[in-house]
């Protein structure tokens, strides 16, 4: 049997494993604490064509690319887990003022143009934006709604994928790895999310700090909206994803290389654009406040492909690497039998030059 190294037991990691593991590899992860990174600290909204902007047609052909096969892949792990990890099935972009409302038209008519025909948007007036989500503020005058852009709880999500490694027999060894050259394994696969660069020195991802929150229902509030709902509040992205018990408040952004202590001003911001968006959000208790670092690209495309004969990457995820999942791992797969996967082929590290293939400058 051949055998197969995964450094790194995010989100990504675990999923490849679990999957090559499936396709017959002996598969050992490595990491000292497995799910613990950017997977744990996530908001779970699959949105590639609410993200999606002129100009950005690859991360929007990726994007829904790997959402296509989300349902299936989360079908998959229902059926050996009995974990559903969807909570919620549509999301909702709202506009609070008149250039919102112009944005929100731009990505619509961009996204009509780039997505399949089963991706389209539609634009809301004001009445239908509060007849979807009547707890939404007064101010909201416009809506973008995504019928086929779902979210998950990632939670759920890492520990699902930890049982589906159990299952299949995947080792687990909790050490860092401290240079892939001593892995003796016939293949590795590079997951390790925003450090990737410190095993392979010039690749190009770097960690983009993020701090998010978790509000809890309490008996009397009004319940959690429906949908996911986003929008931009003094400049900043906002957006509220539902949980069982509440709803998530993400998320700032920064360059902090590997900081992730939660600041006074992170929390503030968010709990005041998020009453600016649902103002009911006050009655809920403030359950946790945590921060992690995206794994960011010059482009927002992830790097998936060979690095040398023996080792691939499966990194740079940046804002959307819980919705990058199903795609990464077929073209992880794909990329083990020695084949490319045309739709991850935007992926492929080769586009930066930083580093060599082949053994290059680690
Ligand atoms: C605030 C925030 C909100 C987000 N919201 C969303 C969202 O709504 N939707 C979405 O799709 N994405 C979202 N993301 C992005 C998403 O979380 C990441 O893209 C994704 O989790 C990356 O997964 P990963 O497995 O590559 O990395 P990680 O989850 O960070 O896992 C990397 C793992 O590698 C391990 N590791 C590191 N170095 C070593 C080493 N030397 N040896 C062994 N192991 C090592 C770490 O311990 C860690 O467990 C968000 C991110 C943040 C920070």
């Amino acid at each position: 049997m051949r055998t197969l190294a995964v450094v790194g037991g995010g989100v990504i990691g675990s999923a490849v494993a679990w999957c090559a593991a499936e396709a017959g590899w002996d598969v050992t992860i490595f990491d000292p604490a497995p799910g613990s990174g950017a997977s744990w600290v996530a908001g779970g909204m699959l949105a590639p064509l609410s993200e999606a902007w002129p100009g950005e047609g690859e991360a929007l052909e990726f994007g829904a690319a790997s959402l296509d096969r989300w349902p299936r892949f989360a079908a998959r792990i229902e059926a050996a887990t009995g974990i559903s990890v969807f909570v919620a099935a549509e999301t909702l972009t709202v506009a609070l003022d008149a250039a919102d409302a112009a944005d929100l038209r731009t990505i619509a008519e961009f996204v009509g143009e780039h997505a399949p025909l089963t991706h389209r948007l539609r634009l809301l007036n004001r009445a239908e934006v509060r007849a979807a989500e009547s707890g939404l503020a007064r101010t909201v005058r416009a809506g973008l709604l995504a019928s086929t852009e779902p979210a998950v709880d990632n939670r759920l999500l890492v520990g699902a994928l930890r049982q589906c490694c159990e299952q299949v027999g995947v080792h687990m060894a909790a050490e860092a790895v401290e240079t892939v050259d001593n892995l003796d394994f016939d293949r590795v696969v590079l997951a390790t999310g925003a450090a990737a660069a410190r095993l392979w020195p010039g690749l190009a991802v770097r960690p983009v700090k993020g701090e998010i929150l978790r509000l809890r229902h309490r008996p009397g509030a009004p319940p959690p909206p429906r949908r996911v709902i986003r929008a931009r509040v003094h400049g900043r992205p906002l957006y509220l994803v539902p949980r069982g018990d509440g709803i998530v408040v993400g998320a700032t952004q920064y360059e902090a290389g590997f900081d992730t202590a939660v600041t006074v001003a992170g929390v503030r911001d968010l709990i005041a654009d998020a009453e600016a968006v649902l103002p009911a959000l006050g009655e809920y208790e403030l359950a946790e406040a945590s921060a992690g670092s995206r794994p960011v690209t010059p482009d927002n495309l992830p790097l998936i492909g060979r690095l040398d004969d023996r080792v691939v990457a499966a990194t740079g995820h940046g804002r959307n690497g819980i919705l990058g999942v199903p795609l990464t791992v077929d073209a992880v797969l794909a990329l083990l039998a020695d084949e490319v996967l045309s739709e991850a082929k935007a992926a492929d590290p080769e586009r930066f030059s930083t580093y060599s293939l082949s053994g290059g400058s680690r």
